[in-house]
């Protein structure tokens, strides 16, 4: 019988035993040759290493006089597991890449797109209407994000915005996230009001836009840097408290690593919760561990300030569980729907035996996606409070998609 008493610790055993059985089946459906292609080469002790090097170098400068000089460098990284005609092609190429430059440099950059296709959408007009189309076919709903370097410039902000608009404007996109930072040129952390209002003025146009779409669209505002935790609330909630988005479901990230993301929690809980008691709609919150800690303790160093993180990976996940084991509560996801994101299935299967256990199932409305191993996927669940979803990518590409399942 469903009760608010069960804690996460007493599901330890039943979690293991449930990944266990999502590997089992998972292993029964044929993985995508390019995943496993890149699972492997992520197993080999150069493979980090040398797909770093590779993006970093080879795909990502303009100059190809560049990348063609990276590309023979990295040529005695090249991992073992690779298939034998691309590792041959790797030492013809390293070869050939200064004097040849025009030619290899671009055949490198194809043959590494083919390895990641299976991660990454192209999202010109040609290429995105069919990749969304197949993805879809899988009865997968989908999460858009489009990606990018870092936005430095007013134009590039704009570019941005433009770009979500255009997809939020598709009968066959009906979910994007966006994070603050890419809506705007980088704002004086001490304006931060002012930065506040010029974000919300950048934004309104999505949130109209998703509010007067039929059906309504969902704007998920993503979240990177410590510093733009507070900043992503304040902007949240400023557009979400207008009197036209009363009844505008939409999401906000929070990142456990990060010790103030219970407190955070919380805030969103009390203030969601005054909210639908005006007669507004519930939020969502993707509860994420983080991915920008290597950026965090580059700044705490160069600031000489303790890390806005937790300081081990065990108090993340500690951090982790306790925000799940206070959100996943009746009375509170009525309130803040949770989404469950991250790669660690033990943890996604822990939040769904918890939110199971709680008997949330009944109380929820959005779909549970699909636990992911090495390309493989099967789907863990029907309708619940709790959406688990685990990524198909983190890679950063501009002109690419993410696409989360
Ligand atoms: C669908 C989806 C959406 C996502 N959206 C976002 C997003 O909007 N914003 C975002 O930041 N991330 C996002 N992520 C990434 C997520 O934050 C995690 O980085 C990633 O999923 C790995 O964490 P894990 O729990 O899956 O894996 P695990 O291997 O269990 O945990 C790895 C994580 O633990 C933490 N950690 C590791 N070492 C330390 C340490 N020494 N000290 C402190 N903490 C440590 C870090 O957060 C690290 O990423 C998303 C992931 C998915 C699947």
């Amino acid at each position: 019988m469903a009760t608010t008493d069960v804690r996460p610790q007493q599901l330890a055993d039943e979690a293991i035993a449930l990944v266990r059985r999502w590997l089992a089946e998972a292993a029964q459906v044929p993985a995508d040759p390019s995943a496993e292609r890149l699972a492997g080469l992520l197993r080999d002790p150069n493979g980090l290493d040398f797909a770093v090097g590779f993006v970093d170098g080879v795909v990502r400068p303009e100059d190809l006089n560049v990348a063609a000089k990276r590309l023979s460098e990295l040529t005695s990284l090249t991992p073992k597991f690779l298939p034998g005609y691309m590792r041959g092609g790797m030492t013809l190429g390293g070869a050939l890449a200064k004097p040849l430059s025009g030619v290899v440099v671009p055949v490198a950059r194809r043959v590494l797109r083919e390895l990641v296709s299976h991660l990454i959408i192209d999202a010109s007009d040609s290429k995105l209407g069919p990749a969304i189309a197949k993805i879809k076919r899988d009865g997968v709903s989908l999460n858009i994000n489009l990606l990018g370097e870092a936005i430095l410039g007013k134009a590039e902000a704009e570019r941005r915005i433009e770009g979500t608009h255009k997809l939020l404007a598709r009968d066959d996109v009906g979910y994007v996230s966006i994070k603050v930072s890419s809506t705007v040129a980088p704002h004086n952390h001490w304006a931060f009001d002012e930065a506040v209002v010029e974000i919300e003025q950048h934004l309104l146009p999505l949130f109209e836009r998703a509010a007067a779409a039929s059906p309504r669209k969902f704007i998920n505002l993503d979240m990177e840097e410590y510093k733009d935790l507070d900043l992503t609330l304040a902007v949240f909630t400023k557009i979400l408290d207008r009197p036209e988005f009363l009844n505008l479901e939409a999401g906000i990230v929070l990142q456990a690593y990060l010790p103030d993301a219970l407190s955070a929690m919380m805030r969103l809980q009390k203030w969601s919760a005054a909210r639908v008691a005006r007669g507004g709609a519930p939020i969502k919150v993707r509860v994420v561990k983080g991915a920008n800690l290597p950026m965090e303790l580059v700044e705490a160093t160069v600031h000489g300030w303790e890390a806005a993180t937790w300081g081990s990976k065990q108090e993340s996940d500690t951090g982790y569980k306790a925000v799940l084991d206070y959100a996943l509560h009746p009375e509170r996801v009525k309130n803040v729907r949770i989404g469950v994101a991250g790669h660690n299935l033990f943890d996604v299967a822990l939040a769904w035996l918890l939110a199971k256990a709680r008997g949330l199932r009944a109380a929820s409305s959005s779909r549970c996606c699909s636990a992911w191993r090495r390309g493989r996927r099967r789907p863990c669940g029907a309708r619940s409070a709790v959406c688990c979803s685990t990524c198909r990518s983190c890679t950063r590409r501009s002109s690419t998609l993410q696409s989360l399942t």
